[in-house]
């Protein structure tokens, strides 16, 4: 079975904001965001869907209000 670290809580992702370099806030898988209601995400999904074998996560930076996603590869356990 292949499963998510991040997801799982197996690993925690620091991921630096390429515009300010300061750490963004991990907002959870981005499947989450697809399920729920939300307008303006789902019309950007065509470059958001996970590439197979990952589960992209959305990353916040709050300084520069961005966020950018993150396909983070699952793995065997
Ligand atoms: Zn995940
Ligand atoms: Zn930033």
């Amino acid at each position: 079975m292949e499963i998510c670290p991040i997801c799982n809580g197996l690993e925690d992702i620091c991921q630096s904001c390429p515009q300010c370099g300061g750490p963004m806030e991990e907002r959870g898988p981005l499947q989450d965001f697809i399920d729920g209601y939300s307008p303006y995400l789902s019309q950007e999904m065509g470059e958001g869907l996970a590439p197979p074998g990952t589960c992209v996560h959305l990353y916040y930076c709050r300084a520069c209000d961005r966020d950018q996603r993150l396909a983070i590869p699952r793995r065997q356990v």
